[in-house]
């Protein structure tokens, strides 16, 4: 363990009472959609006064050097094997995590308290798919608070999903896709979180951990605000026993480019200058989605045959079965002068860029809330957990975006961006998703719901 480095001047401001309370120890899930949320909270603690210590796993590992004011306690786990990369491994490498660490983590735990005295540590924030590490830090008397990195209608739907298991919503059959989930308007079964049959019941676990953790914990921070979910977060305050924070959208407050896994090309930044506003559209799927080659193929053609110019993110792992992506030939040739294809990107910038006019998106909560706090519309095609509903709260609720339906044909992916791009549709949304920037603006900014969120969650960590 490194030792802790010396409070900054904004850290003795107002987290020390004394010198108690003053230390948060954060444990962040380790995939980037989750490893995001967790440190631009970090950003938002330490800006408040908060030491921050970073206990992580060695998969998917932070690197310290990036963030020298935060102290990082490395956690042995006995996970092995390749990483994994088919969304059932996803799955239950998630729900096998925090056990892998348990015992390394609560022994770790134990000699961080002796060395800041329990008096100085304010709580843990764990992610809400760790419940091992929730029970560890409560046994050794450290009140938790559980980060959910979703929605809170996904959080909502995590509480439901025994209750739609009975109901006979879940598992999905295909007959049922359309199917109206009642319990859930505007869902439909095929919004649902679900990995097929085989993979029903570690589903079911996950969730049920996740409730576990955030029932057993002192409150729920959600990386969501009150513009845009005031209805779920009402349900979901009536459900809960704990507290409920809103203290989204979080990279308005505090970027999270230092704590991405794969080297950002900025590059595209500069190609971007280029283009007249709302000109490009930008297309990535985020940090786990996996296309089939058949799939990139249409895509790769349906984004040249609609003359748009693009910025694409093609991932290192992106395409199933082959370690490094072959555009199709031709491509380039066909795109030249029109078109910048990179590994990762610096997306949070991106999409602040004036030239990026919308945003192909597997619809990642973090990308969702990206794009929707910047103006940017969406062309929505999910993959799987919670994409698939925040797809059709992008498209049903907010309007801001439209979803690709159904099989990957360049004829269609050529028109659905042409839609978003050129058509009065895409206007119409792009304008909508204006009034959501401005609304995310007013949340986070001075006497905005999710500042005062941030103020309530600050005396509640003193107080516990
Ligand atoms: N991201 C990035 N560069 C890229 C693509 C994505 O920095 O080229 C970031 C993006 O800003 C977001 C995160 O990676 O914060 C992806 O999280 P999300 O929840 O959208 O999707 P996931 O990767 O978990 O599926």
């Amino acid at each position: 363990m490194t030792p802790p480095p010396a409070p900054t001047m904004a850290a003795e401001s107002n987290a020390n009472h004394g010198g108690r309370h003053r230390h948060v120890l954060l444990f962040p899930l380790p995939y980037q959609g989750h490893i995001n949320p967790m440190f631009r909270l970090a950003g938002v603690l330490h800006a408040r006064g908060f030491a921050v210590t970073v206990f992580h796993t060695h998969f998917n590992a932070p690197d310290p050097a990036r963030h020298p004011h935060y102290r990082f306690v490395p956690v042995p786990d006995v996970v092995s094997g390749p990483d994994p990369v088919a969304i059932e491994d996803v799955v239950a490498h998630i729900v096998s995590i925090g056990g892998a660490c348990e015992a390394a983590f609560r022994d770790l735990l134990a000699a961080v308290l002796e060395e800041y005295s329990r008096d100085a540590v304010a709580c843990l924030v764990a992610d809400a798919h760790l419940l091992p590490i929730f029970q560890a830090a409560n046994c050794l008397g450290v009140p938790t608070l559980a980060l959910r990195t979703s929605s809170a209608v996904s959080f909502a739907c995590f509480t439901a999903y025994p209750m739609l298991c009975e109901k006979g919503y879940l598992p999905v059959q295909d007959s049922q896709l359309d199917t109206p989930v009642v319990e859930l308007p505007p869902y439909r079964v095929r919004d649902l979180m679900d990995i097929g049959k085989d993979g029903h019941e570690v589903l079911c676990e996950m969730m049920a951990r996740a409730v576990a953790a955030v029932k057993g914990s002192s409150g729920l921070i959600l990386n969501t605000f009150d513009a845009l979910e005031r209805r779920e977060l009402e349900g979901l305050r009536q459900d809960l026993a704990v507290p409920v924070f809103d203290i989204g959208p979080l990279h308005k407050f505090s970027p999270a480019g230092e704590s991405s896994l794969l080297r950002q090309d900025r590059s595209c930044l500069e190609w971007l200058d280029a283009w007249p506003p709302a000109s490009v559209l930008y297309v990535s799927f985020g940090s786990l989605a996996c296309m089939s080659p058949r799939d990139l193929e249409e895509t790769a053609w349906g984004i040249a045959g609609s003359c748009v110019p693009f910025l694409w993110v093609v991932r290192p792992g992106m395409v199933r079965g082959s370690a490094h992506q072959e555009l199709p030939k031709g491509f380039e040739a066909a795109t030249r002068g029109r078109g910048m294809v990179v590994g990762w990107a610096p997306q949070e910038e991106l999409l602040r860029h004036r030239a990026v006019g919308g945003f192909w998106t597997h619809n990642g909560w973090n990308s969702t809330t990206e794009s929707v706090c910047e103006g940017v519309p969406m062309l929505c095609r999910p993959y799987f957990g919670d994409q698939m509903g925040n797809a059709r709260y992008v498209e049903h609720v907010w309007r801001v975006g439209l979803e690709l339906v159904g099989e990957l044909e360049m004829g269609r992916v050529e028109a659905a961006i042409r839609r978003l791009m050129t058509g009065r549709d895409g206007a119409e949304m792009r304008s909508r998703a204006g009034q959501l920037k401005k609304a995310a603006e007013e949340c986070t900014g001075k006497g905005g719901t999710s500042c005062l969120a941030i103020d309530k969650l600050v005396t509640h960590m003193m107080s516990l």
